[in-house]
């Protein structure tokens, strides 16, 4: 019996992706082990985020880096850092922002629902450009000149949330923005894979970047990765940390609190609603290993056969078209296209497939175009078949 059926709770079929709604992935055993290991330790906080950093800094080539909670804490306690600076007076103030730089530009298409976390830290977002691509009214999205035009002595960072779809390019945007002094905080939370992207929104320009500890990483679900410009760093981590220490006798490693660059000395800040444990930082650092450890070729092959499986299954059936993209490059995740006549039967396969026992959850995101997307990234040994056979079963009754 699992942890989940001793107490009544049903587990899932996973075939969405790495939603948080859905709890994530699968943890590797190995990662959980680590977990366990390190829970039976203590440790000085500071010591094991030092680490953390260098570890980071090693697989991103930033300067240095930080463990959060999320993606979303990393936005959080990076926009605080970019707007006190190491300025003890300002973080303590913090989410009043009265006499801060305290303004963060955006692409006014980039707006999403996590840049919440940045107003979180105090922050009035500033929308620049028109996504009239997006809209279908015309060709353009925002340009870097809009968000040149839009820098004032008020502005604390530009946001910049990565996709492959993003425009400008970020090195355009890393241009103006440091031609005035302005730091750039890129949101790659779900940019992963290609592995490449652990490196590339630094080498980019980007200030600081944030990464999804618990997508494709397979880290634990609460954890997430902030990394960028050591002194920003600095700054995110003095509001990250407990900070409920007797001056005398701390001695934080100073390449992550350099204490000689401070005028005194922060109390518990704005990320501390954010906290990461010990085990969420070693199950991360673990992941990480272990995701640079098996490389794209060897993760595309795991997920690919899952995908195989799902299609194999469902081939032959005729209530609607379908493809497995992604199947030949190893830095796309692989997945199973169904599309259906009508929105109407991709709807009714949906629900079907709520209501399967156990409830099997796919991407419905385009459900209104009669598309459903089979995602196997967190699919368990043996799913595959189960949403083959749940599907083959549910269209006997809605075809
Ligand atoms: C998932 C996601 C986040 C949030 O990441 P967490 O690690 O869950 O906090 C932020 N931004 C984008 C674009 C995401 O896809």
């Amino acid at each position: 019996m699992t942890v989940y059926a001793r107490r009544g709770i049903p587990t899932i079929v996973n075939a969405a992706g790495t939603l948080t709604r859905l709890s994530g992935g699968i943890m590797r055993p190995d990662v959980a082990a680590a977990m366990a290991e390190a829970s039976a330790w203590c440790v000085d906080m500071v010591e094991l985020q030092a680490h953390a950093s260098d570890a980071i800094a090693d697989a991103t080539g930033a300067e240095a880096g930080y463990v959060a909670s999320g993606a979303a804490a990393g936005l959080l306690i990076g926009t605080a850092a970019c707007m006190t600076g190491l300025d003890a007076a300002a973080m303590a103030r913090l989410p009043d922002t009265k006499g801060l730089r305290n303004e963060v530009i955006v692409a006014r298409g980039q707006r999403n629902g996590y840049d919440h976390a940045v107003r979180a830290a105090g922050a009035r977002l500033v929308e620049v450009g028109l996504p009239d691509r997006a809209s279908g009214a015309g060709v353009r999205d925002t340009e870097p000149w809009e968000i040149a035009a839009a820098i004032t002595d008020a502005t604390a960072a530009v946001l910049y949330v990565a996709t492959s779809n993003s425009r400008p390019p970020l090195r355009d945007v890393a241009a103006v923005a440091h031609a005035a002094g302005v730091p750039v905080i890129v949101d790659a939370a779900a940019e992963l894979p290609p592995q490449a992207n652990l490196r590339r929104f630094i080498a980019e320009g980007a200030d600081l970047v944030v990464y999804s500890g618990g997508k494709a990483i397979g880290g634990p679900q609460a954890s997430g990765i902030l990394c960028g410009r050591r002194d920003l760093i600095m700054a995110a981590a003095l509001q990250h940390l407990d900070m409920d220490v007797l001056s005398d006798f701390w001695e934080p490693p100073a390449r992550l609190i350099d204490r000689s660059a401070l005028t005194g000395l922060p109390r518990q800040g704005i990320g501390r609603t954010c906290k990461a444990g010990k085990e969420e930082i070693i199950g991360l650092l673990t992941a990480l290993d272990l995701f640079i450890a098996e490389g794209d070729a060897t993760r595309h092959a795991r997920w690919l056969s899952d995908a195989q499986v799902m299609r194999d299954g469902l081939t032959g059936r005729h209530a609607f078209a379908m493809v497995l993209t992604g199947g030949e490059n190893v830095e796309a995740v692989p997945k199973v296209v169904l599309r259906f006549a009508s929105a109407d039967h991709a709807r009714a396969l949906v629900a079907a497939l709520l209501r399967h026992a156990p409830a099997i959850h796919v991407d419905a995101g385009e459900h209104e175009a009669g598309v459903i997307v089979l995602n196997p990234i967190c699919l368990r040994p043996g799913d595959a078949t189960v949403v083959v056979d749940a599907i083959v079963a549910a269209l006997g009754h809605t075809a």
